[in-house]
């Protein structure tokens, strides 16, 4: 059983996790999204592929998603926002394949294309000015979500990225949040954190344990969910939280998560899934 000593605790090693992460992020040049070297130093250095690659994080692996860009870019042979504005075909048969750079072959193109019209008509053709330095939080997710393709879970974690992964600085950290992910909520069920698996519940209790910055929780209960706290058979000895957690492993979450992760099983909806 639970207690709300057991619940605090947890929180408290989850917090430091996710600040300890930060820190290693803030040291480090760079970081690892895909096992692809050159398909990470697009994603570093490229705001409209990073973009991109927020457009991809649905329904298949984290490492997959990060590569699309790169992989996209051969393919192409550029990712001019203004060609891939208007060159429809080009941009679903370059995502077609094969082999198919996502499962949603159909939604995925229309995304991108949609993407770099927006970038080009209000952003001047640069994502960076999606957040740019100085933003809010709220405003930098609010222009996320108009994006087609990004609903609020991926706004969030895009936000999270951005501020922890590549340090831009954005005001208002007190209203990031954790991504509605399938890992988050399986670890927030597991440890007593929350006891309904909904939006709200996971975000409130996000803000509890780390108030001026709730978004501090998010990489940390992903790496935890994915690592450790699997849907069978989770590694609780072994587990970051082990000695604090109560392991609630009757709990599980179901349905659709966000960051995309094929152990996840985030999202099994058909080519018409949501951001
Ligand atoms: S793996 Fe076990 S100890 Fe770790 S968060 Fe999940 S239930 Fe808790």
């Amino acid at each position: 059983m639970k207690d709300v000593w057991s619940v605090s605790a947890t929180s408290r090693s989850l917090r430091a996790f996710g600040e300890e992460l930060a820190g290693l992020q803030a040291a480090q040049t760079g970081g690892s999204f895909t096992a692809l070297p050159e398909a990470d130093l697009l994603i570093r250095n490229s705001p409209e592929a990073f973009l991109l690659g927020v457009l991809f994080t649905q329904g298949i692996s984290a490492e997959r998603a990060w590569a699309g860009p790169y992989l996209l870019e051969q393919r192409l042979g550029h990712l001019d926002l203004r060609r891939l504005a208007v060159e429809e075909d080009a941009v679903a048969a370059a995502v077609a394949g094969p082999p198919a750079l996502h499962r949603f072959v159909h939604t995925v193109p229309q995304w991108i294309t949609s993407a770099a019209r927006r970038l080009v008509s209000e952003y001047g053709g640069s994502a960076a000015e999606v957040w740019r330095p100085g933003s809010h939080v709220l405003d930098v997710t609010r222009r996320l979500l108009e994006f087609d393709g990004i609903g609020e879970k991926k706004a969030a974690m895009a936000v999270e990225i951005l501020m922890r992964h590549f340090g831009v600085q954005l005001e208002g950290a007190e209203c990031g949040s954790v991504a509605y992910d399938v890992h988050v909520r399986r670890v927030f069920l597991r440890t007593g954190m929350v006891d309904r698996d909904t939006p709200q519940a996971v975000r409130e209790a996000a803000r509890r344990a780390c108030p001026e910055s709730p978004g501090t929780l998010d990489l940390a209960a992903w790496l935890v969910g994915r690592d450790w706290c699997r849907p069978r058979a989770p590694l609780c000895d072994s587990c970051r939280l082990g000695g604090v957690c109560p392991r609630l492993t009757d709990r599980n979450a179901e349905g659709v998560g966000v960051r995309a992760s094929q152990s996840s099983g985030r999202n099994s909806s058909p080519d018409s899934s949501l951001g």
